[in-house]
């Protein structure tokens, strides 16, 4: 049966259960259409009511909110397509271009958009004024701020606008500028007589920019001055937030300062939450992987671990899990030192030292909460996986993360630390291991024959050598650097019975990662090997990220 309008309007957020159920009651009373009520008391907009109607026969809705952007599409759809069509193409999977549009109907626009990419095309759903600002961020501003940027820092005069206002607007500009190239940090670097502007984009830095030397002083004074940090001591390093707010977005940035020869030198963080935190289905676990990870954290109860060196985005996979099971119904606690991506819906505490506030009296005080998942930022100590094991014991989810090359690791770790091992075979439900490997550039990526040497690491791996595989090469959509993003490359251990008696009898690393295999946990190595296989990145990426395995 097909769903009511109201309903789909309510799911699309534009009206809530009470607007519903009056509108229900004016169709009743006056024999009119729901849209149209709703429409006569300004609840919804006749675009609204299009789009639901749209939905209602089929067509798909994009989540605004999670949609990542593939910024390399701006170059190959020309701006004139987009404006005049409002149709934007934001993506490319399996083959399949997707765009978002607020007509799905749209026929000669869709063959146009085929014609144009040479791709299949498929459209989703998307607001107008998403789509009006994508357009505009995606391919007017990164353009427009180049430009404005150097109309700054080439001019020697400073035209009507005073030199602070020109160092206001500077400083804001680089940071929109990292924000539309999707850049994880921003780093303002002193030299001899200039200074450097570096971006770091898919985990690589990229110097973007070189300015002269008397931008250095003004440029870091101001981003001190947002930062709230203490301007009068330029000798010791400061630690700073900015609560950035500008037309292109709205995020959180972490700042710190560092006293060097030439200067100092300036790092921001940009916290874009939901650049990081999307779908489950996005982190890059295989399907038979994702789907264990999902059924174990639906569980009411156990541990989940994550673990991988800094930098390997195992607190990105708890978040993700964490918003996968984060419902109004149930009680979502963290205790994070610091606090990496502020969520409304979640009640987190930041651990502070100095104040007295450590990672163990946050966690008891977190337990006396009523809490049904618990969210501990890292392991570190015995004191801290104690309270863990025990929360996951009496009925509450715990997701954590602990420094270790591989999935089997923590088991030993935590045995090290001196865990019980009854207590850690019961707690236990899942292991994460995990990496970060870049994935090659689709448009320069060069295609080649796998050389007997590389063909043996594959067989020895267990699989069957592909006939080819890709090498990196550069290009102006990836910095040159023949590589676009980033994918994860996990190992998951689901601890069931043979694998809980393994660790209460205190077994080998080496018996509980056979015992894991035999139970369908393929090793990171292998994980990677098949992402090669693929043509997703190469054979020297995987082995300069998963080194400890080669
Ligand atoms: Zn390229």
């Amino acid at each position: 049966m097909k769903k009511r309008i109201g309903d789909i309007l309510m799911e699309m957020g534009f009206i809530d259960g009470d607007q519903l159920k009056m509108a229900l009651m004016e169709t009743k009373k006056t024999g009119s259409m729901i849209g149209d009520v709703l429409q006569r008391l300004g609840w919804v907009t006749e675009e609204d009511l299009q789009m639901a109607i749209a939905v209602q026969s089929g067509a798909k809705i994009l989540d605004t909110a999670t949609a990542e952007i593939d910024h390399s599409l701006m170059a190959r759809i020309p701006i004139e397509f987009v404006t005049e069509h409002g149709m934007f193409p934001f993506a490319v999977e399996n083959g399949v271009l997707k765009a978002a549009t607020i007509n799905p109907f749209d026929v000669i626009a869709r063959d146009k958009l085929t014609r144009l990419c040479g791709q299949r095309v498929e459209t989703f759903i998307a607001p107008k004024n998403w789509i009006g600002k994508a357009i505009e961020v995606y391919y007017k501003t990164a353009q427009s701020l180049d430009d404005e940027i150097n109309a700054i820092t080439y001019s020697g005069a400073g035209g009507e606008a005073t030199e602070d206002n020109r160092i206001i607007k500077l400083s804001g500009l680089l940071i929109d500028k990292g924000y539309v190239l999707g850049a994880s940090d921003i780093h303002i670097v002193p030299d001899n007589n200039l200074v450097r502007i570096y971006y770091r984009i898919d985990g690589v830095l990229h110097q973007m920019y070189l300015f002269a030397k008397k931008f250095q002083q003004p440029l870091l004074t101001r981003y001190k001055i947002m930062a709230e940090m203490d301007i009068s001591n330029p000798n010791i390093p400061h630690d700073g937030r900015i609560k950035y707010q500008s037309s292109v977005g709205t995020f959180d940035i972490r700042v710190s300062t560092f006293p060097t020869q030439l200067g100092e030198t300036v790092v921001m963080r940009l916290l874009i939450y939901n650049k990081v935190v999307g779908d489950l289905k996005n982190l890059g676990l295989e399907p038979e992987d994702l789907e264990r990870f999902n059924r174990t954290i639906k569980r009411p109860y156990g541990l989940i671990l994550t673990t991988g060196p800094t930098g390997s985005g195992k607190t990105t996979t708890l978040y993700t899990a964490l918003m996968a099971i984060n419902s109004p119904n149930i009680n979502c606690m963290t205790v994070e030192d610091p606090i990496e991506y502020v969520i409304p819906t979640i009640r987190q505490t930041a651990v502070n030292v100095k104040a007295g506030l450590t990672f163990e009296n946050a966690l008891r005080s977190t337990m006396r909460q009523d809490p049904d998942v618990i969210l501990v930022g890292e392991i570190r100590d015995k004191i801290t996986a104690d309270l863990a094991m025990r929360a996951a014991l009496t009925g509450h989810l715990v997701l954590s993360t602990l420094h270790t090359n591989d999935a089997a690791s923590a088991i030993n770790r935590l045995l090290d630390l001196g865990i019980n091992a009854s207590i850690l075979a019961s707690a236990l439900s899942m292991i994460v291991a995990q990496r970060l490997v870049r994935t090659l550039c689709p448009h320069c990526l060069v295609r080649q024959a796998p050389s007997e040497s590389e063909q043996a690491i594959f067989t020895q791996n267990g699989l069957t050598a592909p006939t080819e595989i890709a090498k990196p090469k550069g290009c102006d959509h990836c910095f040159q650097s023949g590589f676009r993003g980033r994918a994860g490359v996990y190992e998951v251990i689901q601890v069931n019975r043979d694998i809980e008696r393994l660790v209460f009898s205190g077994a080998l690393h080496r018996e509980i990662e056979d015992m894991a295999k035999q139970a369908g946990t393929v090793l990171m190595f292998k994980q990677a090997l098949k992402k090669v296989a693929r043509l997703q990145t190469s054979l020297e990426e995987v082995m300069r990220v998963i080194v400890d395995y080669a």
